[in-house]
């Protein structure tokens, strides 16, 4: 692989933690598919629904005036259907994307419309759906290029993306710490990493390349309490405060540079075809 899988930049380099850096978009990369289905142990309700409940509904209320007639919606990444479930109940007609097909066949059995393939394989038709979300799916994708001009297609003119990533400039940072003896003592995971790990300007230069507009990307607000355990022996409300605290730094931030720096560790975009 020669190119940016992003950006198309041939600016690659390699960084010390096995990822390629490219420097014409930011984004780090392993140039794999690591998609699988994880495995939560019995924390399923809290990594895919409780912790997420919030975000759902900030990604509800933005839908919902953007569309205050509502519309069709499609979901990627389903999971167990939690936001779509929500969706549906404010009065959008929703479907889902999901690979995982324990996840799909209990989605279908509540009887929700899901797909069982990746987005860039199913050949929806053009011009359908008012909405698209994707939380924390991009990351993890084959071919996000391709999955994005699909998503592209299949909106309609004026149709919403909502994404919601982890943000590399924070965890990748994070990463680093990792070798420190304090970190790896208490047993704190707090950096992670994906096939794909995009910041702002990656975020941006992959939706502009598809053809999208009015690209809006903020901090997002964190999971609630630490459903994957990165807080090791300080536990969970530890967990809880720091990543409170460290969202209200990262507005800060984002306020004194005007909307400049996003330094949160995840990251929301609303984009328009
Ligand atoms: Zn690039």
């Amino acid at each position: 692989m020669n190119n940016c899988p992003i950006c198309d930049s041939k600016e690659i380099k390699n960084n010390s933690a096995g990822l390629k850096l490219c420097n014409g978009c930011g984004v780090y990369f392993f140039g794999r598919q690591d998609f699988a289905e994880p495995l939560y142990n019995g924390k399923e309700t809290d990594v895919y629904n409780k912790s997420k409940i919030k975000l759902f509904n900030y990604g509800l209320k933005v839908l919902n005036s953007c569309f205050p007639q509502k519309g069709r919606l499609l979901d990627i990444g389903a999971a167990y259907g939690d936001f779509i479930k929500l969706a549906k109940k404010a009065g959008w007609q929703v479907e889902g994307v999901e690979l995982s097909d324990k996840m799909v066949q209990d989605d279908r059995q509540k009887g929700l419309t899901m797909y069982n393939k990746p987005i860039e394989d199913l050949d929806l038709k053009s011009n359908s759906y008012e909405a698209i979300t994707a939380y924390e799916v991009f990351s993890q994708m084959k071919t996000t290029r391709k999955a994005v001009l699909e998503i592209y297609k299949i909106l309609k003119p004026q149709g919403v993306l909502i994404i919601r990533e982890f943000n590399s400039t924070f965890h990748i940072k994070l990463l680093g710490l990792l070798n420190m003896k304090l970190f790896s003592f208490l047993n704190l995971q707090p950096g992670i990493t994906h096939n794909f790990n995009f910041n702002k300007r990656s975020l941006e230069a992959l939706l502009k390349k598809a053809g999208f507009k009015d690209i809006k990307i903020v901090n997002s607000r964190s999971t609630m309490g630490d459903p994957y355990g990165t807080g090791g022996k300080l536990g969970s409300v530890f967990v809880s405060v720091f990543k409170t605290m460290y969202y209200i730094l990262s507005q800060g931030i984002y306020y004194l540079s005007f909307g400049g720096l996003c330094v949160g560790s995840s990251l929301v975009v609303v984009a328009r075809k």
